[in-house]
């Protein structure tokens, strides 16, 4: 086991999009980061490269979120490789669009499986790790608030987990570790343009007054305050970076 005194945070589903944004503003934050991915392993690599390029300290690490013995390997991983573990950020998640309908369950299943069962498992793992001043931060989405046809699996999974962020805050009581949630609006990633048009994606652009996507960066800016010392007080939120788009 290699102890180090710097501090160490897991992303899961750091591989592109957000959580590669986060894995790489959390290493600039002074973080030595494990970049979680569920396939593919040359854009994880290419994340901890770019890391490492930067003067910083990561490792890429494969395992399905959804899936327990791959939960529990990562963390073990996390511990022998790094010594300790400070934060804990569940980014990985999976959005396919469907109607409600009985032939549609198993996107339910999926949704669930991933985004759900996948945050119970992370932030537990996550609780029984994570020592005296730990941080655990958890993806919802500001989609909440819109309940637009089609979302339905996805919604579920996300309210979900933000009933999760809440309980688990008041079940580390007396433990100094803070649990939130940090709920993004539509920002420019494969997850949100995937199956839409450019009209769709101009229509949705155009919700929040702000009048745009968002970036990667930002949510992970966010990420990287509840992470960060100046985030010591702040538990048991949801916090909606969406440019108000809801
Ligand atoms: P992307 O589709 O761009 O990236 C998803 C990431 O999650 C990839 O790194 C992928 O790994 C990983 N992943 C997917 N399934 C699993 C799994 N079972 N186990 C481990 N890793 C997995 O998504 P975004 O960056 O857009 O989304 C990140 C988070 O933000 C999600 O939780 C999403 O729901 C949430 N969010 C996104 C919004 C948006 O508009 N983009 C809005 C609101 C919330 P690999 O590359 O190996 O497949």
């Amino acid at each position: 086991m290699t102890a180090t005194t710097q501090n160490v945070a897991l992303v899961t589903g750091a591989s592109r999009g957000i959580g590669r944004a986060i894995a790489l503003k959390l290493a600039e934050d002074g973080f030595a980061v494990g970049v979680n991915y569920a396939g593919n392993a040359g854009m994880a690599d290419q994340v901890v490269a770019d890391i490492e390029a930067n003067g910083g300290r990561a490792m890429a690490l494969q395992a399905d979120i959804g899936d327990a013995e791959s939960v529990a390997r990562l963390f073990d991983t996390m511990l022998e490789t790094f010594g300790r573990l400070d934060a804990v950020v569940n980014n990985a998640g999976i959005l396919q669009m469907a109607g409600i309908t009985t032939d549609n369950i198993e996107v339910l299943d999926r949704a669930l499986a991933t985004n759900l069962r996948g945050s119970w498992l992370v932030m537990a793992k996550a609780a029984e790790t994570l020592s005296e001043g730990g941080r655990i931060i958890a993806l919802s989405s500001s989609v909440l608030a819109r309940s637009f046809p089609g979302y339905g699996a996805y919604i579920a999974s996300k309210a979900g987990v933000e009933g999760l962020v809440k309980v688990l805050a008041n079940e580390l009581r007396g433990r100094d570790i803070t649990v939130n949630a940090v709920a993004p609006g539509p920002v420019a990633t494969d997850l949100f343009f995937q199956g839409k048009s450019d009209e769709q994606v101009e229509s949705i652009a155009a919700m929040a007054p702000l009048e745009r996507l968002g970036q990667p960066k930002e949510i992970a800016d966010a990420i990287a305050f509840l992470a960060g010392p100046q985030g010591s007080w702040i538990n048991a939120q949801v916090l909606r970076a969406n440019g108000g788009f809801a």
